[in-house]
């Protein structure tokens, strides 16, 4: 069950806008009441919220993930974790070698994707 739980929070928080209930289910190819039972335990531990969205007719759940993924590719570049992280220099940004350097790999790593 935490397997299922843990992707079912990664297709949520996949999707900006969250995703319905209603498509949730068919998304990790198990039924509706299992679905509900998946969701009910990520609202209780305060992983996501459901607001009630209505569409075509159809009443059902619009599931938000209350934090997003940690995204380790926004603050690596060459491999290397973007220096402001563990920096105890004095900062003048404007200046900084460090920070221009690390930016520059994270260009030529954009380029080579
Ligand atoms: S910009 Fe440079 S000096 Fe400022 S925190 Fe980042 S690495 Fe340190």
């Amino acid at each position: 069950m935490a397997d299922l739980e843990e992707r079912a929070l990664a297709a949520i928080q996949a999707e900006r806008e969250g995703v319905l209930q209603s498509e949730l289910w068919k998304i990790l190819s198990i039924d509706s009441r299992k679905c509900s039972r998946v969701v009910k335990k990520l609202v209780d531990e305060g992983r996501i919220e459901r607001i009630e969205h209505k569409g075509d007719g159809i009443k059902t759940y619009r599931l938000r993930a209350k934090e997003q993924a940690l995204r380790p590719d926004l603050i690596l570049a060459g491999g290397e974790i973007i220096p402001c992280i563990a920096c105890d220099q004095e900062c003048v940004v404007e200046e900084c070698h460090l920070l221009v350097d690390w930016i520059y790999q994270l260009a030529i790593d954009e380029a080579q994707k």
